[in-house]
């Protein structure tokens, strides 16, 4: 792990950060012919993605899936030889379930069904004509989601339909969550169309060309052995990554060479690159900076995260009422639960769990219910199987249950967030050679993050050849 400070060696790039950011930066920018060095705080790659086997079931700690929305996505998985072990989700997960009234009701997935659903009213759905006839908002004008959704489609849209959808991205507050910073498609649609009706019909010819998928119609995907695979994998592509290895301090000389001083077991460590890539949280990042760029590190403290805690539960697949014939539910903040959603693990994906029982997933907390992660793990625990009984109609005791807590699990994309990631960004004006690759920009998806990844490892190579 010392090689690179024993010897002294400059490599081209050094990655602070081996989650999927860093790691598809990593993999591109070795793909193009640079040297690369991956650090990781902890003790293994992948950050927030981890699959765990336990007792026949197969559960993750994070992401449960991704969506295949860039052809980025199926190019890395063929380059990193996964084809065989890449697995999409099952037919019936197209299914998703929403609370309404304290029963779980499907989401409608054509023109019909929407007529049809009970989970709007009639006058709901009658609003919908008008949408077309709603003005846009001014440019340059920044909104949060809620507003934006009240005036274009009504307030029963946004509890029913976007709050639960923000709070299963985000974990976060639709009140606060700025339209052009984490729905930039939705803004663009707006700005472009001046309807989202007559964007997402019109723009759906501009999307094939470009071969990309909406999020609305992409499919989930993971890997047979769960979306650990996906970073393993491309740890040992770019590799070896010096895990254990917590980053403390970055300097620049006047030759544009980086050292970053790190602690791995304990000891000392440092490493010396033309081209530092920071793919941490935002507290890494404003750490790092703060000594060099203030400015650009109090804009990275004010981003905010939200804590969730995830809850994999296994039941004898008898004991649980419901038909579990689809993704899972999503809990809107009016229903006054206390749970985000359930994902239903082993309908997604076949090998999940053995045969006669049933894998949930379930997410606690966020911005609507913060405290409850930081609960000991036997309340989180109970109060999850209170809520899958009356959900799910779970009427045994859990096989297993397993807690996973993040304190800080989703950065917060919210008013005013695009000049907080400027001014963090202008840090690279400081110091040249620089750069961001994080969930806390770009989007806060599997999908996003791969492409982000992309797009950062294009600017190092640019900035590496212009320095020759
Ligand atoms: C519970 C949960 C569920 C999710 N579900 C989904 C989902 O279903 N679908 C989806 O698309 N997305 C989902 N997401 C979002 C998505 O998984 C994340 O946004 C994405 O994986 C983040 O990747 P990252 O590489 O940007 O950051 P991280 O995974 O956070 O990686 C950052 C890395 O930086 C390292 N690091 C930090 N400080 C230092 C330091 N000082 N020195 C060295 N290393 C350091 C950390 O150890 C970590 O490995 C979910 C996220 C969470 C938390």
């Amino acid at each position: 792990m010392l090689e690179v400070a024993a010897d002294g060696r400059v490599v081209d790039v050094v990655v602070v950060g081996a989650g999927i950011s860093g790691l598809v930066t990593a993999h591109r920018l070795k793909c193009a012919g640079w040297q690369v060095q991956v650090l990781d705080a902890n003790a293994q790659p992948g950050g927030v993605i981890g699959s765990i086997a336990h007792q026949g079931c197969l559960y993750e700690r994070g992401p449960n899936s991704a969506l295949d929305t860039t052809p980025l996505i199926g190019e890395l998985v063929d380059a990193l030889g996964l084809r065989a072990q890449w697995r999409q989700a099952s037919d019936s997960s197209n299914k998703r379930y929403v609370l309404r009234g304290g029963v779980l009701m499907a989401l409608p997935t054509s023109p019909g069904a929407f007529f049809s659903t009970p989970l709007f009213s009639t006058s709901a759905k009658l609003a919908l004509l008008r949408e077309p006839f709603v003005p846009r908002c001014p440019a340059g004008a920044e909104e949060s989601i809620a507003a934006f959704v009240r005036r274009r489609l009504g307030s029963e849209f946004l509890d029913y339909a976007i709050d639960p959808f923000v709070a299963g991205i985000y974990a976060g507050d639709p009140e606060q969550i700025s339209v052009p910073a984490a729905f930039p498609k939705l803004h663009a649609l707006e700005q472009r169309w001046g309807s989202l009706i007559k964007g997402q019909i019109l723009g759906a010819r501009e999307r094939r060309k470009l071969k990309e998928e909406a999020k609305n119609t992409a499919k989930s995907f993971s890997f047979a052995g769960g979306m650990q695979v996906l970073t393993d994998a491309l740890a040992a592509a770019v590799g070896p990554v010096a895990l254990g290895t917590r980053v403390t301090r970055l300097e620049r000389d006047a030759q544009g060479v980086f050292t970053l001083h790190a602690e791995t077991a304990g000891q000392p460590t440092r490493w010396r690159a033309r081209a530092v890539v920071l793919a941490t949280p935002t507290d890494t990042a404003a750490n790092l900076l703060r000594e060099h760029v203030g400015d650009a590190a109090d804009a990275l403290d004010a981003i905010a995260y939200a804590p969730v805690a995830t809850v994999a539960t296994a039941y004898p697949r008898a004991g649980i009422a419901h038909a579990l014939d689809g993704f899972g539910c999503l809990v809107p903040r009016c229903e006054g639960r206390k749970v985000l959603g359930i994902l239903f693990s082993s309908s997604m994906f076949e090998g999940r769990a053995g045969p006669g029982t049933a894998l949930l997933t379930t997410f606690v907390g966020g911005l609507r219910q913060p405290q409850l992660p930081g609960l000991p793990e036997d309340e989180i625990g109970a109060l999850v199987q209170a809520e899958h009984q009356a959900l799910l109609g779970a009427s045994q005791a859990p096989i297993f249950q397993h807690v996973t807590r993040w304190p800080r699990a989703i950065p917060q994309y919210t008013l005013g967030h695009l000049g907080r990631v400027a001014r963090a960004e202008a840090a690279g004006q400081v110091l040249p050679g620089l750069f961001f690759c994080a969930n806390w920009k770009g989007g806060v998806s599997v999908g996003d993050c791969i492409k982000n990844g992309h797009l950062g490892a294009d600017a190092v190579t640019a900035h590496l050849r212009t320095r020759g």
